[in-house]
């Protein structure tokens, strides 16, 4: 018997190609395609059975503010955890970004990161990445409109897992996301952030060669200034190290206008002084990158407590006045849990349950901000 084709884990090309001799003529493949992942619709009477559907049913929904996280059931029972974030500008107008997991758990051991205490569980499939992407945009209440779906600007490879270790389910997300048949999201809105794995640096840089890719972005936790440091907290950096990891970016395929993310998760008494400020701004020198400051937001039985204000805004005016371009990210979602680092952990667990359609109504806060 034919296997199922997943129509959340191909572009519509490989979808059409995999779909002849189903008994489909190829423009209402065509058709299902888009309006499926369009326009969240179905054909009447259903998809048909040679199509995997590979929606998840959304479990639970916490809002925080205008933060939302939700949870979905794998078919093997396992969960992913996905969180959608407001970005208010200027002029008054909202964007959303999608931070999307890409293994259940993780096998990096971060020391201060909730998701590492989970251990890894297993990959997560491109449609099952995708699936995340679908229910935000069809099936998560918006606690501002009170309708299911939210648009999504922009998808930011963050929540649980090491993307660089699924980079072939990643990618092929990818190829998803932004096909126009499909989400239409632009790759320059496409971020993948990593740990620091060289070898997965260099195979998302050749795909990014690829026609249509090369605006995609690359973010890499740093988050120390020396190998002393960042082999303590970042176990990964006992087997690739600053300097190795230093080399795979600066071969990384470099493109006006756009920089490098380098995030740095400030933990008190860890990473914070002015000398690791220093250290890692002269690390940096030789990279076109943004540093982008994250306040620590405590995991569960944290020996470090968050960063006050004053030390945060010290470091950040002290890389500036180095000369390094340097941002300090907000914590949107740290009462939540959902903010960097925080995914899968117990206060999620032991959280309110609220249904998708009333998740406009209820606002939670579970500790903190
Ligand atoms: S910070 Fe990222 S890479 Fe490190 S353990 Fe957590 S999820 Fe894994």
């Amino acid at each position: 018997m034919e296997a199922c084709v997943p129509i959340l884990g191909l572009p519509l090309g490989e979808f059409a190609e995999a779909a002849r001799g189903r008994g489909m003529a190829p423009p209402d493949v065509q058709r299902m395609y888009r309006a499926f992942h369009r326009g969240g619709e179905e054909p009447a009477g259903g998809l048909p059975p040679w199509v995997a559907d590979g929606r998840r049913p959304v479990k639970d929904v916490i809002v925080d503010g205008e933060t939302v996280k939700f949870t979905m059931s794998l078919a093997d029972g396992l969960e992913t955890e996905s969180v959608v974030i407001p970005m208010r500008h200027r002029d008054g107008s909202v964007t959303r970004t999608l931070c999307v997991s890409s293994q259940v758990g993780c096998a990096m051991g971060c020391r201060f990161c909730e998701t590492a205490q989970m251990g890894l569980m297993r990959h997560l499939s491109p449609a099952e990445i995708v699936a995340q992407l679908h229910a935000a945009r069809f099936a998560v209440g918006d606690p501002r409109t009170g309708r299911p779906g939210f648009e999504i600007k922009n998808i930011v490879f963050m929540g649980m897992g090491e993307p660089m270790d699924n980079l072939d389910a990643v990618l092929g997300a990818i190829r998803v996301m932004t096909d126009r048949n499909a989400y239409a999201v632009a790759p320059v809105h496409v971020t993948v952030s990593t740990v620091g794995r060289t070898d997965g640096i260099r195979r998302y840089g050749e795909f990014m060669l690829q026609h249509g890719f090369h605006r995609l972005n690359l973010a890499v936790s740093l988050n120390a200034p020396n190998d002393r440091i960042r082999s303590e907290i970042m176990p990964i950096n006992r087997a690739e190290p600053v300097a190795m990891l230093m080399e795979a970016l600066m071969a990384f395929p470099k493109r006006p206008n756009a920089a490098i993310c380098m995030e740095y998760v400030l933990i008190p008494g860890v990473n914070d002084a002015p000398e690791h400020c220093d250290e890692v701004c002269g690390l940096l020198k030789p990279l076109r990158c943004s540093l982008n400051v994250i306040p620590y937001n405590p995991r569960r039985g944290s020996p470090w407590p968050a960063p006050d204000e004053d030390r945060v805004k010290a470091f950040v005016d002290r890389a500036i006045a180095n000369g390094q371009f340097c941002k300090r990210r907000g914590t949107k979602g740290r009462s939540a849990m959902a903010a960097c680092g925080q995914l899968g952990n117990e206060h999620i667990r032991a959280r309110r349950f609220v249904e998708p359609a009333r998740a406009e109504t209820v606002q939670i806060r579970v500790e903190g901000a």
